[in-house]
């Protein structure tokens, strides 16, 4: 019964959503706040008022998004968690925000620079689709849902190990994109190591890869205190840089990614999506990340609150003699010498907070856990500290 194209998929998997306990979740690096009160208005606002809409298609190519998308990027710099803030209310709601002066971008980002999905799965797996073919050069250890498109649309797959530091081995990557002149994608800062590379070390990569060939920049972590790589699109016209609301918009169950490219790259991804999913974001949900775009100053005091937490935590476990591989991200990737990562992953869910944990070999004893809020880092520590 079954297509021969199903051999090739080796389906993602999640970190659990249990049931049978109401568990902190520090699992899946979701945003412990809720969306902006703005969200919530436009949503109940919209289906209230303007419900007769639902019975009509929507706006395919989410225009009014897309500019509230590029509104963002421009004030933010791309960057939430170092952005300037000034007004607002208690939790930063309504505020003016500017981007930091590292984060300046050199030019305006515009609507025809941003294509938009169904979470930055769909759109990866559009890139994927668009533009590789007989090799993608990616890190060994890196967001794993990469080499499950790779399964999905026959595109083999150069992993190449990180190094002993768990960095980018980028000289490698380099070396294997240009022999085999195949595309580059990672994911920066990196997951599940929470390390990232200089938005000049990108460069420098970027000026030494195929040229084409595209470049993947996945940056679902950099609002929390990486180095966007937006301000090189001035320079690269093979560069996207992948981004998603899930993270830092507070926004998992929204469903809402998208990538910043040159407007022919833009275009191709979005011929893929008119071959498949004509209509990839409904009425609400375009209402509901309008809202969130529009509103930076709320994401950006979240994205502060959890980088405070996330250096609160980092302390408390370098006190405790835990090494922490990175700390750029709204997680921490840990271990602790002569402790089993098994047996801490359990001794953590057994007082009702969920961590994650990988099998693969190399990482076992890590766990990778998700910074949450301080009441609930305060309950983890509480825990951690009987180790
Ligand atoms: C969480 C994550 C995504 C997926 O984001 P969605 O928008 O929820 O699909 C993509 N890339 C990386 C590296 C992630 O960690």
């Amino acid at each position: 019964m079954l297509s021969s194209r199903m051999e090739n998929l080796h389906p993602y998997v999640p970190g659990e959503q249990p049931k049978d306990r109401d568990y902190i979740k520090l699992n899946a690096n979701e945003n412990p706040y809720a969306p902006s009160p703005r969200v919530i208005e436009a949503v109940v606002e919209a289906a209230k008022n303007q419900g007769q809409k639902m019975a009509l298609y929507p706006d395919p190519d989410s225009n009014e998004l897309k500019s509230a998308i590029a509104k963002m990027l421009n004030q933010t710099g791309g960057v939430l968690c170092k952005a300037k803030i000034e007004g607002g209310d208690e939790n930063g709601s309504g505020a003016k925000v500017s981007p930091a002066e590292s984060d300046k971008i050199p030019f305006e980002v515009t609507p025809n620079m941003i294509y938009c999905g169904n979470g930055s799965d769909e759109v990866l797996s559009f890139v994927f689709y668009a533009f590789f073919d007989k090799l993608v050069v990616l890190p060994e250890q890196t967001y794993s849902f990469y080499p499950v498109y790779a399964g999905f649309y026959n595109v083999p797959m150069d992993r190449v190990p990180l190094k002993a530091d768990w960095t980018l081995d980028t000289e490698k990557m380099l070396a294997d994109a240009n022999k085999n002149d195949a595309p580059i994608i990672f994911a920066n800062p990196n997951a599940p190591t929470g390390i990232g590379l200089t938005r000049e070390e990108v460069r420098q990569m970027i000026l030494q890869a195929p040229k084409d060939k595209v470049f993947v920049v996945d940056e679902a972590y950099v609002d929390f205190g990486g180095e966007s790589c937006i301000p090189l699109l001035k320079e690269f016209k093979n560069l996207i840089i992948v981004r998603t609301f899930s993270k830092s918009l507070c926004g998992a169950g929204m469903r809402l990614g998208y990538i910043v490219a040159n407007p022919d790259l833009v275009n191709a991804v979005t011929t893929v999506k008119n071959s498949l999913n004509h209509f990839p974001i409904d009425f609400l949900n375009q209402k509901a990340g309008i809202a969130a775009a529009s509103d930076a100053g709320y994401y950006a005091v979240c994205a502060k609150k959890v980088a405070f937490e996330r250096e609160s935590f980092i302390q408390f476990l370098n006190e405790r003699g835990w090494s922490v591989v990175g700390d750029k991200t709204n997680f921490v990737f840990c271990k602790k010498d002569g402790l089993s990562g098994l047996e801490a992953y359990k001794a953590i869910k057994k007082e009702g907070i969920l961590v994650r944990r990988f099998d693969t070999p190399g990482i076992e004893e890590y766990l990778r856990i998700t910074i949450g809020t301080k009441e609930q880092m305060d309950t983890l520590k509480s825990v951690m500290s009987q180790f």
